[in-house]
């Protein structure tokens, strides 16, 4: 990583849908490298199942302005649009990466250009369904979204695609089997 901090910093991105969550469950099992992940802030509600400091810390749109204000974060954006915030606090990242850890971050295009100006050498991570039917197709069978949502998310997805080749590495998720073992092959520390 930098050339003050022994962990390294990994940023995936990848569509709502494309299968992240699912795929990084293993991949934080099976990866040899010394994994943790970066809880993220927003100000969306939480999802069904979803915990507040596991999945997100989620927060007040004051407070978040208030963090934000503060510089409490890395790097921070409105994702969908329409009023809601998503951003990586810096205390999620720095004291790890000190301590030898490798911090991952599941964020969106725009955080991961935000991301790589402070960590140009962060391995980045795109991680995308073979097309955009099939991710359509997903995010319905999931089902937790209303339609005018669901559309906006699949703007965004094929809004985020063009910027596919600022990624280091692509990751297609149409099996999880391989994606997970290809991720696990990227993560994996040089010997
Ligand atoms: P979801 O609402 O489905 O959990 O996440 C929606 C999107 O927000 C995902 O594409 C995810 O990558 C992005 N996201 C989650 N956390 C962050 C973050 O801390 N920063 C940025 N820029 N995007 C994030």
């Amino acid at each position: 990583m930098s050339s003050h901090s022994p962990g390294k910093l990994v940023v995936i991105s990848g569509p709502s849908g494309a299968g992240k969550t699912t795929v990084l469950r293993e991949v934080f099992q099976r990866a040899s490298a010394p994994l943790v992940a970066s809880i993220s802030a927003t100000t969306r509600r939480p999802r069904p199942g979803e915990l507040d400091g596991v999945d997100y810390h989620f927060l007040a749109p004051n407070e978040f302005a208030r963090r934000r204000e503060a510089g409490e974060f890395l790097e921070c954006c409105e994702v969908y649009g329409r009023g809601d915030w998503y951003g990586t606090l810096k205390g999620e990242v720095a004291p790890r990466l000190a301590a030898g850890k490798w911090v991952v971050l599941e964020i969106d295009v725009h955080g991961t250009l935000a991301v790589l100006e402070h960590y140009p050498d962060a391995v980045t991570i795109f991680l995308r369904p073979s097309s955009m039917a099939e991710l359509e197709r997903r995010l319905r069978e999931r089902g937790t979204e209303t339609e005018d949502a669901l559309r906006r998310r699949l703007a965004v997805a094929a809004e985020e695609l063009k910027s596919i080749d600022r990624y280091r590495y692509q990751v297609i998720n149409d099996d999880v089997e391989l994606a997970v073992a290809e991720l696990c092959r990227i993560l994996t520390p040089d010997s």
